[in-house]
């Protein structure tokens, strides 16, 4: 599995991880085998939130990780309304527990709202003293959000933006993805296949399967490894299934040359600039 160096954590993280929005929707039993099967094949860095079945999602996390924390780069997100000071405290001490862990690897904001930057990473800087997480991140953040958490914490302290990133929405591209790579901040992308992914029928789903094919890979490992493609960039798939974490895992392995990323970003060119943020 592919790793690249995770912002200014000095870790090596797999390139693709594992998501786990909505993983309590599906047995207990099923999505804990599939966390797993994925950490077995290297899917080290898992993505969770608070958030997330409101809290469910790091409970099946935890029961996955138990006796392997060590393997983990293991994350998750405190919400906007409760970033303040000693709510974003209070919020991770509750992550612990469901997470059955003394430590995240990194944490983030997962959107930011109205509650002042300042309180937030005043937490994140006092969590990390502490010994309660390892390095914080944000997500959900546009430039100036960036700029505004760099001027706060200065250079070097934000771990990553997690932001959305597929074939079909590479609006990042245009200023978010320059402006992390410039400062050193990993650029972790949700909703790798997007809402639709391309079926093989459709001009662009025509062009992953013959790169597919030249592979022996299925054409969501090529999505997967374009969309990891430079230094900076990360995936977390997210899936119940062992068979589907089978098949991302293996994106890790894939190696597109540089024809055929260019046939892919023609296939799916990234468009115009995006006024706002994309975040669906
Ligand atoms: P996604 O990973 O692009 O897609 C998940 C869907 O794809 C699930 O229905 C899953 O089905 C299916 N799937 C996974 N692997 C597959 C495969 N190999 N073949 C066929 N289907 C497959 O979408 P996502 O969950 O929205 O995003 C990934 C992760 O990013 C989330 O889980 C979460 O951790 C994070 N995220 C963060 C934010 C944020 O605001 N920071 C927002 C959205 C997501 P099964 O479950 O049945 O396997």
């Amino acid at each position: 599995m592919l790793a690249h160096r995770f912002g200014p954590t000095h870790r090596d993280v797999p390139v693709i991880g594992q998501g786990t929005w909505n993983l309590e929707r599906a047995s207990r039993k099923e999505a804990v085998a599939a966390l797993r099967r994925g950490l077995d094949l290297g899917m080290t860095h898992i993505d969770t939130a608070e958030m997330y079945g409101s809290g469910e999602a790091e409970g099946y996390v935890g029961e996955a990780i138990a006796g392997r924390r060590d393997e983990v780069f293991l994350v998750s997100k405190v919400l906007p309304h409760n970033a303040s000071k000693r709510g974003t405290i209070k919020a991770c001490e509750q992550s612990l527990k469901r997470l059955k862990v003394e430590r995240l690897d990194c944490y983030l904001l997962h959107w930011r709202e109205s509650i002042p930057l300042t309180e937030t990473i005043a937490a994140f800087e006092e969590l990390e003293r502490a010994g309660k997480i390892r390095s914080w991140g944000v997500s959900n953040f546009d430039v100036a959000d960036l700029e505004d958490a760099l001027a706060i914490a200065g250079p070097g302290r934000i771990a990553c933006n997690q932001v959305l990133y597929h074939l079909q929405q590479r609006g990042i591209e245009h200023a978010v993805l320059p402006w992390c790579e410039r400062h050193g901040v990993a650029v972790v992308g949700y909703t790798p296949f997007g809402s639709r992914f391309p079926g093989p029928s459709g001009a662009g789903g025509r062009v992953l399967a013959e790169i597919a094919a030249a592979h022996g890979a299925t054409l969501r490992q090529v999505a997967l490894a374009f969309l990891v493609r430079r230094p900076s960039l990360f995936a977390i798939p997210k899936s119940s299934r062992a068979a589907h974490t089978e098949e991302n895992a293996g994106a890790g392995a894939l190696r597109l040359g540089e024809a055929e990323l260019a046939r892919v970003d023609a296939a799916f060119p990234r468009g115009a600039a995006p006024r706002t943020l994309p975040t669906s």
